[in-house]
């Protein structure tokens, strides 16, 4: 069954508020076994509702509706909806509906204010849904083989009434709503790699007609292949898990995890296995790296601490960084990176130690250190001078730490899965500065 979703309030379409039901409600769609084909956002403009309603109603079989229900004039969606579902007839009042909004507002020891007895009101082939959460009921109907749910606009109110009213009868329309009938998704992400250079390596995987589907999408430099199941059962699910199989074969050695799994997760499991720890050296992230490392939790496992060295003095007086490499290489240099890592490493005690030294930017750039320019240092115990790599980063100051932080955390991976140093990550840059050659 497909299915479409309609967002309804002038706070949405102004770009006040963002949408979030839609997202969450095509989740929980797909878990009951209905694909979302459409999502569709109107102003509190009750034609306008109207016209949506009647469009997508006549293109899919189930229609979801988030918002305008409140008690103000601005809440048109119960008008909209019967000037489509009972066309020139008034809507109709629900006297028990109105009898509990009475006893609501009883509760809280106020009168009902006349508004809201447009709550209880209703276009008379639908019916109305219980809120145990607010005082907006939900509308239940059909417009032809259209089934349509109007919902509360609040998360707190959408979210409760879809599980309660909606999942279950789409559950079982669609199969059941024990899992049997959801369609399998899955994700795949990697770091490291462009997404046009990570679609190539895909190849035939992302035809748009093939089953299972496979997508790329790209943020904050991620990569990720959202899979997704033709259909319910466990045939779709075993064609999931062998196109999962596919991608991180081709990804390899950039893909870390799948669904919900973070960069530093992977890390810190590689780490934990191998009872290994960890402490970073930073300048330019100013300790997101060790933000990135400690939201994870269990993270103390394996992860002692760092310094986060933003001036000269700070490199020197906590990392031993010699003052005279700072002097003749600067702060940002691979040298630098070096020296903090082996810094770092000796003064923790630890296995391995990350460092990262770069011009965030958007001052602060010369033509030998361009806004962006990163190098990132790992030392390992035992493991003779630290080994550098170095980045030209594209994007604002946020992007520039951002990337930093992830790119040091899948130098450290590549480390730990014995991964060969030629294997390039994106924007790492050929060495330019020979006097900063370690
Ligand atoms: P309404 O039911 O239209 O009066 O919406 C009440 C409130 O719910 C809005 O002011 C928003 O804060 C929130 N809301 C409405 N629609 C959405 C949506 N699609 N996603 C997230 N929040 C929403
Ligand atoms: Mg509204």
């Amino acid at each position: 069954m497909k299915a479409a979703i309609l967002s309804i309030g002038d706070e949405l379409t102004l770009g006040q508020c963002v949408d979030t039901n839609s997202a969450w409600l095509a989740g929980r769609l797909l878990q009951v076994g209905v694909e979302t084909i459409e999502h569709c956002t109107v102003t509190d403009d009750r034609a306008a509702i109207a016209r949506a309603i009647g469009d997508l109603a006549s293109r899919v079989g189930v229609l979801l509706l988030t918002g305008g229900l409140g008690p103000t004039p601005d809440d048109l969606t119960r008008e909209a909806l019967g000037d489509v579902v009972t066309p020139g007839e008034p809507l109709a009042t629900d006297e028990p509906a109105l009898r509990r909004l009475g006893r609501l507002f009883a509760r809280r020891g106020r009168p009902m204010p006349p508004s809201n007895r447009a709550q209880a009101m209703h276009p008379s082939t639908m019916q109305l849904m219980g809120n145990p959460h607010g005082t907006a009921p939900g509308l239940s109907g059909r417009h032809g083989d259209c089934l349509i749910y109007a919902l509360p606009g609040p998360p707190s109110e959408m979210r409760p009434m879809f599980i309660r009213h909606v999942a279950r009868v789409l559950g079982a329309a669609g199969g059941g709503v024990t899992g049997a009938g959801s369609i399998p998704t899955a994700a795949v992400h990697a770091f490291g790699l462009g997404e046009s250079a990570a679609a190539e390596q895909l190849g035939d995987l992302v035809a748009r007609d093939r089953v299972p589907l496979v997508a790329t999408t790209f943020s904050e430099s991620i990569v990720t292949a959202r899979i997704r199941g033709g259909s319910a059962g466990r045939g779709a699910e075993a064609a999931v898990a062998k196109a999962v199989d596919l991608v991180e074969e081709r990804w390899w050695p950039y893909c870390f995890g799948r669904n919900g799994q973070t960069l530093a997760q992977a890390v810190g499991e590689r780490l934990r296995q191998a009872e290994r720890t960890l402490v970073t050296a930073e300048s330019c992230t100013g300790g997101l790296l060790g933000k990135l490392i400690v939201d994870v939790p269990g993270s103390s496992e394996y992860y002692l601490g760092g310094w986060v060295t933003y001036c000269d003095d700070l490199k020197s007086v906590c990392l031993g960084v010699p003052p005279a490499v700072l002097a003749e290489h600067g702060a940002v240099s691979q040298m630098t990176a070096r020296r903090m890592a082996e810094g770092a490493l000796a003064a923790a005690g630890a296995d391995y130690a990350l460092a990262v030294t770069g011009v965030a930017g958007p001052e602060g750039g010369t033509p030998q250190n361009p806004v962006g320019r990163v190098h990132v240092g790992l030392a390992r115990k035992g493991g003779g001078p630290a080994a550098v790599r170095s980045f030209d980063f594209p994007g604002d100051r946020a992007s520039v730490r951002d990337r930093s932080a992830r790119s040091a955390l899948q130098v450290l991976r590549f480390a730990l899965l014995e991964i060969a140093d030629d294997v390039a990550l994106l924007w790492e840059a050929p060495v330019r500065d020979s006097a900063a050659v370690c």
